[in-house]
Formats: C-alpha cells, sequence, structure tokens
C-alpha cells in the first residue's frame, strides 16, 4: 500500500525581529490510508506549525511533501488552494459553524463553493451525516445543538468533500471525555474504509491510545511511539 502523506526532512524557521527560530527541524513521516495518527508535544514545540504546513495553510521553509502521490509544494497558489479544497479536511478546536445556519446549510456551503449541483449536495450531505451519526438533526440550527453535536457536524462539514486527510488541532478539547469518546468513533468510522487518514494534534493521552500510530514532536523531530 502507498502512504497517503510522505514527509521528509522538512524544516520550518521563522525569521523574527530576534532572529530565525527553528521550529522543525527535519520531520519525517509516512501515513496509510485507514490509519489515525496522534501528534503531541509540549506547549510550543510546533504542532501548529506542523499542522499547518501538512493542511498547506503555510509553507515549509524546506523538504518534501506529498499527498497522494502529488508533490503538494510544486503546486502553484491556484492549484494549491484547489489541492487544499478537494483533499484535506479541517477540524478545529472549536467547531467555526454558522451558527444561526441549520446543519444542512453547514454542510452545504463547501459544496456550492465547489459548484455541487443541488440534489447531488442532498446525498453528499446525507452520507456525511450517517458517518456521524446526525442524521436526525439535519435541519436544526447549530446553535441549538450540544458541544459533541457541533463537533460531529464540524467532522462531517470536513467530510463533504471527500478529503483523503483529515487535520485535526484539538478536536476533543473542549469536551468532556465521554464526549470526546464519540468523536473518536466517528473519527474511526471515518477511517474504516481505508479510503483517508485522520491526524490529530492532541495534549489527551488518552485520545492520543485510541490511535493507530502516536507521535511526539520534541526538539523539532517527530518520534513514533
Ligand atoms: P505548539 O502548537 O506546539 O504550541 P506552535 O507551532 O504554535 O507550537 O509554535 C512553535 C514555536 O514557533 C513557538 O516558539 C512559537 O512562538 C513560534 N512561532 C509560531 N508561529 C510563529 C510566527 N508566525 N512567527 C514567529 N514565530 C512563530
Ligand atoms: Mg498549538
Amino acid at each position: 500500500m502507498k502512504p497517503i502523506v510522505t514527509i521528509r526532512d522538512l524544516q520550518k524557521t521563522y525569521n523574527t525581529a530576534a532572529g530565525p527560530v527553528e521550529v522543525l527541524k527535519g520531520v519525517n513521516v509516512e501515513v496509510y490510508p485507514g490509519e489515525m495518527a496522534s501528534i503531541m508535544g509540549p506547549s510550543g514545540c510546533g504542532k501548529s506549525t506542523l499542522l499547518c504546513i501538512l493542511g498547506m495553510l503555510q509553507p515549509a521553509s524546506s523538504g518534501f511533501y506529498e499527498i497522494m502521490g502529488c508533490d503538494v509544494m510544486d503546486l502553484n497558489a491556484k492549484k494549491s488552494a484547489e489541492f487544499r479544497r478537494d483533499n484535506l479536511g479541517f477540524v478545529l478546536q472549536s467547531c467555526n459553524l454558522f451558527e444561526h445556519s441549520t446543519v444542512y446549510e453547514n454542510l452545504e456551503y463547501p459544496l456550492i463553493y465547489g459548484k455541487i449541483s443541488k440534489s447531488h449536495r442532498a446525498k453528499v450531505i446525507r452520507r456525511a451525516l450517517e458517518q456521524v451519526d446526525l442524521t436526525h438533526r439535519v435541519h436544526h440550527p447549530t446553535n441549538r445543538l450540544s458541544g459533541g453535536e457541533q463537533q460531529r457536524v464540524a467532522i462531517a462539514r470536513a467530510l463533504v468533500n471527500k478529503p483523503a486527510v483529515i487535520l485535526g488541532d484539538e478536536p476533543t478539547g473542549q469536551l468532556d471525555n465521554k464526549t470526546g469518546d464519540a468523536i473518536m468513533e466517528c473519527f474511526k468510522n471515518v477511517v474504516s474504509n481505508k479510503a483517508r487518514a485522520v491526524i490529530l494534534v492532541t495534549h489527551d493521552t488518552e485520545i492520543a491510545r485510541q490511535c493507530d500510530r502516536q507521535f511526539i514532536l520534541t526538539d523539532g523531530v517527530l518520534k513514533e511511539e
């Protein structure tokens, strides 16, 4: 099986007024379809930096990064934005939903943006909500949902474009343990057909323990547990 994500000798240095800050000093990793990986590490070690680079939201200073065989560091700005829209999904600590819109509308926005027809949108939304067990809430305004349900909507929204890789930055950070477990069940469901990978930054060892692969970022490099 080919990796879905390949990173080789990835480096990131921020140039600041006080001089260069070397954050990533040669990160190497391969993640395979069907895997759920966690990244832990002390505050300030570069987890968000790495996740932003993985999400193509900021450039690395040097190194190699391939998603599904595509050398994504080689894409121009337009191609890069398209690739991100079509292949990456994000789930953040706060869900960033449009709270006065319904669940359906929240899932529909990225599809309208992706120029998907109305009838196809309905199918795709239904499928995404099935994966997070929320079909019964489809026409609810999102601000009437519990925190856990809102986070499941955020996962469903990340799924509608059928991304190859889903990236989470502390996606269970604001939830109680039981709700966090329900979210982890959703992620497990997302990778179960072996078509996708999920990469989660977390400070919670219990969440990390539920992942197939566990990484720690220290001193600018990624070590597998
Ligand atoms: P973590 O998410 O693990 O807490 P970050 O990736 O946010 O760590 O930050 C890693 C280091 O890089 C920190 O020392 C932080 O101050 C620094 N850093 C992050 N973003 C920038 C930036 N845009 N410019 C300069 N330094 C930054
Ligand atoms: Mg961070």
